[in-house]
């Protein structure tokens, strides 16, 4: 098989990229290598947790976000030779390319976290990171009855950084209006060491945390589960060193650790050293590779320091479009992406922030009014406007 330009994944990512190129660049031969016949809004998943929408609002047929003209081969890329432009697919077929774009998203490691996969969706312990598993973090913080809640978050790069706290603010409303509040006790233990990487929005949300009364564990990594006698065991970082420390639990959402797809961490294209050794290494503004000029990449994968989220996608899909048509047509790369992020910090049912951020997490506002603060219409915005234009917008290549 060949292709002019071939795209690695249909998600958020690799559909606006391939309607903007097929726009762009009407005569192009674009293929999307994608394995799943489903197309996932995955920022739904927080409000799927909370009851708010049910998890068939994120789900639709990836055939009916292919965009006209692009050829989508259903296979799962294995292996990835960029000295000699093909890439290998797990039936075995191989598909030579002219210019390639690499968008395959991040890899939950659910089995690092020792006695997950046997606990997740039993017994207390949930996880908004999973279309399924969304569902029954909704039923399992519904029949709370009191007792210790635990919310995690990992050291990792993950995607949607804000997503471990948004659940656990939305869970402690539903326990307060369940009546089974003041029996519990809410605590948020973090890998990481700060509560929101940038200063406006973290003391916003400190603001949050103490209203709410949460415990907040800084460096504290969750390592195994022992659902049998209900305990969660963390890696403990403090000056003295790393200790091991056990709390029991009587409700643990988990967001394990995160990484890109084993096939790019063995690939020519992924970062060989440095602290994001494995994710894909691309030029921090113009997302072309750095090595091969052919080739660019977007999306949770790449090795830049931004917010992983679909907002940010937002801003790379028009850059790397427009990049890659430049190097086709031989003509400079104009297009540049600043690290814009951004992140909708749900705080309650009708109360957000709007985090929007760059890569020198500075606040990068979009509406003149303060963002820090909780609003009921930015609420609606996430519930109702953002969903509206990633669909009939972002994915069209409009937006
Ligand atoms: P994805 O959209 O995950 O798509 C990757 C695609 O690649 C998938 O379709 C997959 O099947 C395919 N693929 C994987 N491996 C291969 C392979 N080997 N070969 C071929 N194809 C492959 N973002 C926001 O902007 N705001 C939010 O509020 C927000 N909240 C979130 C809450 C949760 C719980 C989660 C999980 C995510 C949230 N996000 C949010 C993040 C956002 O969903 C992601 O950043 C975005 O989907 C990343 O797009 P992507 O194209 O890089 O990866």
């Amino acid at each position: 098989m060949r292709h002019q330009i071939v795209i690695i994944g249909g998600g958020s990512g690799g559909i606006s990229v391939a309607a903007r190129l097929k726009k762009q660049l009407k005569d192009a031969d674009i293929a999307v290598i994608e394995p799943s016949d489903k197309h996932y809004y995955q920022p739904y998943w927080t409000l799927v947790g909370a009851g708010i929408v049910p998890k068939e609002a994120s789900e639709r047929s990836e055939a009916s976000v292919m965009p006209k003209g692009v050829t989508w081969i259903r296979d799962r890329v294995q292996n990835i030779e960029a000295d000699r432009n093909q890439v290998t697919l797990a039936t075995g077929t191989t598909v030579d390319y002219d210019y390639l774009v690499v968008t395959p998203g991040l890899q939950i490691d659910w089995g690092k976290i020792e006695g997950l996969k046997e606990a997740l969706g039993h017994d207390g312990v949930c996880s908004i990171y999973d279309y399924q598993q969304s569902e029954r973090t909704w039923e399992m913080i519904r029949n709370f009855k009191g007792g210790h809640a635990i919310f995690t978050a990992p050291a990792t790069p993950i995607k949607c950084g804000g997503a471990p706290q948004k659940i656990m603010f939305l869970a402690e409303e539903t326990f307060v209006t369940e009546g089974v509040r003041e029996r519990s006790q809410v605590s948020f233990y973090t890998g990481g060491g700060v509560i929101f990487g940038v200063k406006v929005y973290a003391d916003a949300l400190q603001k949050v945390a103490d209203r709410k009364c949460l415990d907040y564990r800084y460096k504290h990594d969750l390592k195994a589960i022992r659902p049998e006698r209900k305990e969660a065991v963390f890696s403990r970082t403090t000056d003295a060193g790393v200790e091991e420390i056990t709390e029991s639990y009587d409700l643990l959402h988990v967001v394990p650790p995160m990484s890109a797809p084993d096939f790019i961490k063995r690939s020519a294209v992924a970062l060989q050293d440095g602290p994001l050794k494995g994710w894909m290494a691309v030029d921090h503004s113009t997302l072309q590779h750095p090595t091969f000029k052919n080739v660019f990449g977007l999306g949770d994968v790449i090795g830049t320091p931004n917010a992983k989220t679909g907002a940010a996608i937002r801003k790379q899909a028009p850059t790397v479009a427009e990049n890659l048509a430049a190097v086709i047509q031989g003509r400079p790369l104009t297009q540049m992406y600043n690290g814009y992020g951004s992140c909708p910090l749900v705080t309650g049912r009708g109360q957000l922030i709007l985090a929007e951020f760059n890569y020198k997490n500075e606040a990068t506002p979009s509406f003149p009014f303060n963002q820090a603060k909780e609003r009921y219409d930015m609420y609606l915005l996430k519930r109702h406007g953002l969903p509206f234009l990633y669909w009939n917008l972002m994915l069209k290549g409009l937006a």
